[in-house]
């Protein structure tokens, strides 16, 4: 490991290689903010620099594990003593933006809200957004297809994709920096590495895909009396708004009440009686027609009994305040520490049985257990977040048998976005098919033969199954 390492440090500088106590000064996981255990941390500042390295680590069969932004859920950023990190951390330049063509060209470790300023210093908008906006990067958006807030209009983060550059594990460097929206010349090779989560490759600078900023937003938070109004509800602003929704957010009452009456952490601006909360939020070019749009869709909503009470943003600190509820991660840490939280698709149809019925499975079989939920259910997604008084192996397996049980049997999935890092690779069979896993595993192998890459990570049974043989 020493020479490996002398040589690593003659290619990036001792100011690229981190070693020694510093290392443990960093974290190895956002969730449980444990010390990081690799060897070393590498910080390239080019992407030749990111080749010579991988090209040495090939040569010693060194695994590496690649880190953005660290703020990914499911673990797939967590490297081992005998592991390397390498950080992105020196690739943070927002190269260029053409106007003509509405592209940004930015490095990967560059964090998704100084992308979302630089768009918007120059007239444009980069649409994709997520609570971790101020920490994650590019290139971990782009591992994890990160989803967020505004799915429901703009798509996850590969339809903002154009063209990337990644390194690959033996250090050949794939520049598929395509700037053109049509372009089926042949295979889409970014497309393997976006959502793949780094195990085939190391993705270093990417072509982004801009709109243009909207100049309405019109937000509100709705109390909303049954599930079967919360759908109508949706269907309705899809009818009436048409592309103009940008978000349309669940908040079952056990999130909202936590959050607002029992930690007193938001100023509840409804009751917290109801069953579900809606923060609906749309963006559109004329703010007198949408408000207009808007506020009659909300009216007829609550003549028709759908919604109970609502509020409606009136400046920018308003609409901030209504996020803030939805957004309040670290509040539920604290509250439900230890916490396991989960991230599942699954038809909406089906949501309030299935979180029915994992509320009473829980209390029977951890009683005392605590579920709560919010979600993108416009998306099909539900956000999870459950104590279960120990986050010890066997609760942790009991919790998530009951979670992850039902869900292929719904048609659902195990990761609707953060992934399946290392968290949950051996749930994957449960929402992928034998064959594609199969497939996966062969792409694996062309393009990582070694296994170097963010090793035991998201593909775990065939690897076993390989040993084996
Ligand atoms: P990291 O955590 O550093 O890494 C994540 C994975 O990507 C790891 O497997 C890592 O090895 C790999 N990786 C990182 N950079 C690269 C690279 N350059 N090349 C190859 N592989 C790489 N996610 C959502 O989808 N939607 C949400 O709404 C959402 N909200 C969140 C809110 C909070 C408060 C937090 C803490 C997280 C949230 N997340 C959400 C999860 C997380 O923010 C996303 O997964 C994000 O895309 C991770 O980016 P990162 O730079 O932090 O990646």
């Amino acid at each position: 490991m020493d020479a490996l390492l002398t040589d690593i440090q003659a290619i990036v500088d001792p100011s690229g290689l981190i070693r020694g106590e510093a290392v443990g000064q960093r974290i190895n996981d956002w969730l449980s903010g444990a010390p990081c255990r690799a060897t070393a941390i590498v910080r390239p500042t080019d992407t030749q620099q990111l080749a010579a390295v991988m090209r040495c680590c090939h040569a010693a069969g060194q695994p590496v594990v690649t880190q953005g932004g660290m703020t990914g859920l499911v673990h797939g950023g967590q490297a081992g003593r005998d592991e390397l990190v390498i950080s992105l951390e020196r690739m943070t330049a927002v190269e260029t933006l053409d106007p003509l063509d509405g592209t940004l060209t930015v490095q990967a470790g560059a964090p998704l809200e100084i992308v979302q300023q630089a768009a918007a210093s120059q007239g444009w908008h980069f649409p994709l957004d997520l609570g971790a906006r101020g920490s994650c990067t590019i290139g971990g958006n782009i591992s994890t297809n990160a989803g967020g807030n505004r799915v429901i209009r703009h798509g996850m983060m590969r339809q903002h994709v154009l063209g990337l550059e990644a390194v690959l594990a033996d250090g050949t460097v794939i520049s598929s920096l395509n700037r053109m929206l049509k372009n089926n010349a042949g295979y889409d090779v970014k497309q393997l590495f976006i959502g793949s989560e780094g195990t085939l490759g190391i993705v270093t600078r990417a072509v982004l895909r801009l709109q243009r900023p909207t100049t309405s937003e019109n937000t509100a938070l709705l109390a909303v009396p049954g599930f079967e109004a919360l759908t109508s509800i949706l269907n309705g602003l899809r009818q009436r708004l048409g592309a103009n929704l940008t978000a349309c957010e669940v908040m079952w009452q056990s999130h909202y009440r936590l959050l607002t009456e029992e930690l007193g952490r938001h100023t509840p601006p409804l009751s917290a009686d109801s069953p579900y909360y809606l923060l609906v939020e749309a963006q559109g070019i004329d703010q007198q027609h949408d408000e207009q749009l808007f506020s009659a869709a909300l009216k007829d909503f609550f003549e028709a009994g759908w919604v109970s009470d609502a509020v409606m943003a009136h400046s920018g600190a308003q609409r901030q305040a209504l996020w803030a509820i939805r957004e309040d991660i670290e509040g539920l840490i604290q509250a439900l520490r230890p916490l396991f939280a989960f991230d599942v698709s699954l038809p909406i149809g089906s949501m309030p049985g299935y979180v029915e019925t994992l509320e009473c499975e829980l209390a029977a079989v951890r009683p005392g257990s605590r579920l709560v939920v919010f979600g993108h259910i416009g998306d099909g997604n539900l956000h999870l977040s459950i104590n279960a008084g120990s986050d010890d192996a066997d609760t942790r397996q009991a919790v998530e048998r009951l979670v992850y049980g039902p869900l292929a049997a719904l048609g659902g999935s195990v990761s609707a976005e953060h992934g399946i890092g290392l968290e949950k690779r051996d749930y994957l069979a449960l929402c992928r098919s034998p064959e594609e896993i199969a497939l996966m595993h062969t792409l694996k192998q062309a393009l990582d033969p070694k296994g170097l890459l963010n090793r035991h990570k998201v593909l775990p049974f065939i690897a076993c199954s390989r040993q084996e043989e």
